[in-house]
């Protein structure tokens, strides 16, 4: 008790002499040493940041762009790595849907009411990483009023799929014979200029689906999307059937060296391209029969696109020709790219039939 009475100048002369200079001085040094270590903590970590900024910024470029002056401005992937992968099954989708093509379409409502939808027609989840990369491929002619419908009621089953996807209409410039395979080959060389597109949904204009729990994605094998179409009364015209509406990965594309560029007018590439997933040991995968149901809008043949009467014999010999015919051999020149709101025309000049 006493000494808690002493006067202070009694309290330093009970200390060592010199202590609390050096006890001070510890105190400093250590407050320095504090201060070091935090400011190199939060440089480092400062540091890291902008490390990782770069890096990311690094491998989005080296995955995505191959050409940059066409990646169009508005497809923003600002943010998507740090987004949670979406879920496996969308909780958007809604099911079955009413199709008809009775009414009149306009496509600045389209547009109105599809605001997330970027320049050339593309999307991107907000809220989640998308699954997979997909460009849809439109082999195209003269079809506008076809076009309105398609993109009428695709825009919206495709965002509630949640899908990263595009749409890319290929436009055979001119009047002579129509080559749809050759015009989806051109699809998937020019999709891969502007973004890198993992999987390909080759789908011809005037086909609906019926529900939108019908994915439009790649699978582990290629995909027939169109499983149950009206016109063949929602079934299949036969097993091997592979028109309309399919879905390939890119390594599945490739594998197959692409799709025929030598059929030239109405008929047999689809089954040409059968062929070749057979060939190389894979099969097509379906939605069951109702998921997979949907509408074609009935419509005249198109001129100079008269049924192929060499497709029979070219079929015969599919797994002779695919390896010298196909992506590698493509040739065309494009004619002009367009990015409208809501899709990017591609017109392409593809030649002509041989005589
Ligand atoms: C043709 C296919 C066509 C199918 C159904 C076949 O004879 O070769 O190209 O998709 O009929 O119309």
């Amino acid at each position: 008790m006493k000494e808690s009475l002493l006067p202070v100048s009694n309290v330093t002369a009970v200390l060592p002499g010199g202590f609390l200079h050096k006890a001070c001085k510890f105190l400093v040094a250590f407050c320095a040493l504090h201060l070091c270590v935090v400011l190199i903590y939060y440089l480092s970590g400062a540091d890291f940041y902008i490390l990782q900024y770069f890096r990311r910024n690094q491998q989005f470029q080296n995955d995505t762009i191959i050409n940059s002056t066409l990646l169009p401005t508005a497809i923003s992937t600002k943010g998507i790595e740090e987004l949670n992968d979406c879920p496996t099954t969308s909780p958007l989708l809604v099911g079955p849907l009413n199709i008809v093509f009775s009414m009149p379409l306009d496509l600045e409502d389209i547009r109105k009411t599809n605001p997330d939808v970027t320049d050339g027609g593309h999307y991107i989840p907000k809220n989640c990483k998308a699954l997979q990369k997909v460009a849809i491929i439109i082999p195209f002619r003269n079809r506008d009023d076809h076009l309105k419908y398609w993109l009428h009621y695709m825009h919206p089953i495709l965002q509630r799929q949640q899908l990263d996807y595009g749409v890319y209409v290929i436009n055979q410039d001119g009047d002579k014979t129509f080559n749809r395979a050759k015009l989806l080959n051109i699809g998937y060389v020019e999709s891969l200029k502007e973004y890198a597109y993992d999987c390909f949904v080759f789908s011809d204009v005037d086909l609906i689906p019926m529900d939108d729990r019908n994915i439009y994605k790649c699978f582990k094998q290629p995909r027939h999307l169109s499983a149950a179409m009206d016109k063949f009364g929602f079934g299949l015209p036969y097993n091997q059937y592979f028109g309309g509406v399919s879905a390939l990965s890119k390594n599945q594309f490739l594998e197959i060296n692409g799709f025929p560029n030598n059929y030239w007018g109405w008929g047999g590439e689809d089954d040409d391209i059968y062929n070749r997933i057979a060939s190389r040991s894979m099969y097509i995968s379906r939605p069951d029969t109702l998921t997979g149901r949907c509408r074609m809008i009935r419509h005249n043949r198109d001129n100079k696109n008269e049924p192929n009467p060499q497709r029979f014999d070219l079929l015969a010999h599919t797994r002779q020709t695919m390896n010298s015919d196909g992506i590698n051999s493509l040739s065309y020149k494009v004619v002009c790219t367009t990015r409208f709101p809501l899709y990017t025309n591609i017109t392409v000049d593809i030649g002509l039939p041989p005589s």
